[in-house]
């Protein structure tokens, strides 16, 4: 009999304080659906009522199968729980788990709270139950809990039993500071095993020392049994404990293995690099090529003696095998790799191929040249399904752009403000009938895209759900000239949501495919006929 081991995401909340990083609600909604499918057990979205975008989060319906958690603090001292404003707003936050932070070193209880010791224990154990009696799962972050056990064992103890006793469903120890070392965690968390039991005990760890994913398996050698990270290791400072790296670390070290089950299917395991690149991508940064399990050089090796060994057997030179996490080795003859990745895609995407059809080796240099002048596949999942469905001979020309013109004109309105006005005009052949139309927009990519939408005659009541949800550009340097490179992502009326690509050196060229792309695959994935 295995244990169940829990995996904590907090990407959207402790990830939220990454330098330079600012989710958008629609990042949000996006990043909690990508690691619901992955088979994160808890997803913390955020602290309701402390901004805009937090409480529009928790007011809304997700649909998710996570446990989706709000973050906000206990009640504060000297107050009531049925007075506290705060404390209110998570309560009534649409949120399956509350996740309470709470002070557990008896040093911050006193400097930061101004408060007694018995009064913190006093708040711990009022808000759990308040939350409680809302028919949530309780969970109580204890901020600082090593360099708080450290200074008064007891203390720490005492605000971890507190919240247990009440009724948290985890407790959680965290490393607030990052300088924790894996032989202090494993120490600790072994004491704190005694008195709490480890299925009701959670590592949050920091990545200070660069050590944060070794102190949450030594948390877990201990007996915890839930851990606490981000994708890509986003966080504050140094950032959390890496997911990324925990998961397939889980999933394929016979040690975790053989002991531990997690939410995490071994088909999500193949989706991991998706999963890391598709944050990134987001996020308009570049992954990191070296990172463990996903980044593009960590199944890499340099021709030479290894590669031949590799060639004869991959095991000689491989912790693990890439194909588990979706990478792939660099080795090999790149269109055999290459090759069985492309078969991959089309197997998930549904297009029945024979794995020795000629056509997929021609897709596959498709995509190389592609890729080499911007595109991202990786992260256009649409656009690659087009170009699949393109080359192996499926798509129908539903209808033609036969021109367009988009103007950008700034000139003072009837109240002598300063305004910058975008008109589009698009022309359509759609079978016989040619169609224009025009529209004005706030941008000229957005006016582009409302005339092109307006008319397309008897394909429209297909794409009438059909909205655009995220617009993200990137300047790409390849070789002399810089290039732009257009992400959209899309929605249709069912909440389906895809991504296409666009590359140009003109900003409105690259929207413009990625536009059209985005309609026609809503039209393909319709049933609309040729
Ligand atoms: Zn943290």
């Amino acid at each position: 009999m295995k244990e169940r081991l829990y995996l904590f995401d907090t990407t959207l909340r402790d990830g939220a304080q990454t330098n330079g990083v600012d989710f958008t609600l629609a990042d949000k909604l996006a990043i909690a659906r990508m690691l619901d499918q992955l088979g994160i057990d808890y997803v913390e979205g955020g602290y309701p009522g402390a901004n805009p975008t937090d409480s529009e989060l928790f007011a809304q319906d997700r649909h998710l199968k996570t446990t989706f958690t709000a973050f906000g603090m206990t009640r504060r001292p000297g107050r009531s729980t049925s007075n506290d404003p705060g404390l209110a707003a998570l309560l009534d936050a649409k949120a399956d788990a509350i996740c309470f932070v709470a002070k557990a070193w008896d040093y911050h209880v006193k400097v930061a709270l101004e408060t007694t010791n018995e009064e913190n224990l006093a708040s711990i154990r009022d808000s759990v139950r308040a939350a409680k009696a809302k028919g949530r799962e309780v969970l109580l972050d204890c901020e600082h809990f090593f360099d708080g056990y450290k200074a008064n064992p007891q203390y720490a103890l005492a605000c971890a039993k507190a919240a247990y006793d009440e009724g948290a469903r985890w407790v959680v120890l965290c490393d607030t500071n990052g300088g924790a070392l894996p032989h202090e965690v494993e120490q600790i968390v072994g004491a704190v095993c005694k008195v709490i039991p480890g299925d009701h005990v959670a590592i949050h760890a920091h990545n200070d020392t660069e050590q944060a994913v070794a102190n949450s398996f030594a948390a877990v050698r201990a007996g915890a049994r839930q851990i606490q990270g981000t994708l890509n290791g986003l966080g504050e400072r140094c950032g959390n404990a890496n997911l990324v790296s925990i998961i397939p670390t889980l999933k394929l070290k016979k040690e975790y293995a053989d002991c531990f089950d997690i939410g995490v299917s071994d088909a999500a395991l193949h989706k991991l690099v998706h999963v890391s690149h598709a944050l990134d991508e987001r996020l308009n940064r570049a992954p990191d090529r070296h990172a463990p399990y996903v980044g593009e050089s960590a199944f890499a090796t340099k021709a030479g003696i290894h590669a031949s060994a590799i060639l004869k057997d991959p095991a000689t030179y491989e912790h693990v095998a890439p194909e588990s996490v979706g990478n792939k080795r660099k080795v090999l003859v790149s269109e055999q790799a290459g090759k069985s990745n492309v078969l991959a895609e089309l197997e998930r995407i549904g297009l029945k191929v024979n794995k020795d059809d000629p056509r997929i080796v021609r897709l596959l240099e498709i995509v190389k040249e592609r890729e080499a002048i911007g595109y991202a596949y990786e992260a256009a999942d649409a656009s690659f399904e087009l170009l699949a469905r393109r080359t192996l001979g499926t798509v129908p020309d539903y209808f033609d752009v036969t021109q367009f013109d988009v103007n950008t004109e700034q000139r003072n309105n009837a109240r002598g403000e300063r305004v910058t006005v975008a008109m589009a005009v698009v022309k359509v052949k759609v079978g016989d009938d040619d169609l224009i139309s025009a529209a004005e927009g706030n941008g000229p990519v957005n006016a582009l895209d409302q005339a092109l939408r307006k008319d397309l005659g008897k394909y429209q009541k297909y794409i009438e759900g059909l909205k655009l949800t995220d617009y993200r550009v990137r300047i790409l340097n390849s070789g002399t000239a810089a290039v732009t490179r257009v992400l959209i992502e899309s929605a249709d009326e069912k909440g389906e949501r895809w991504t296409t690509v666009g590359v140009s050196p003109n900003i409105i060229d690259a929207s413009f495919q990625a536009l059209m792309d985005s309609i026609v695959y809503k039209l393909v994935k319709s049933g609309a006929p040729a």
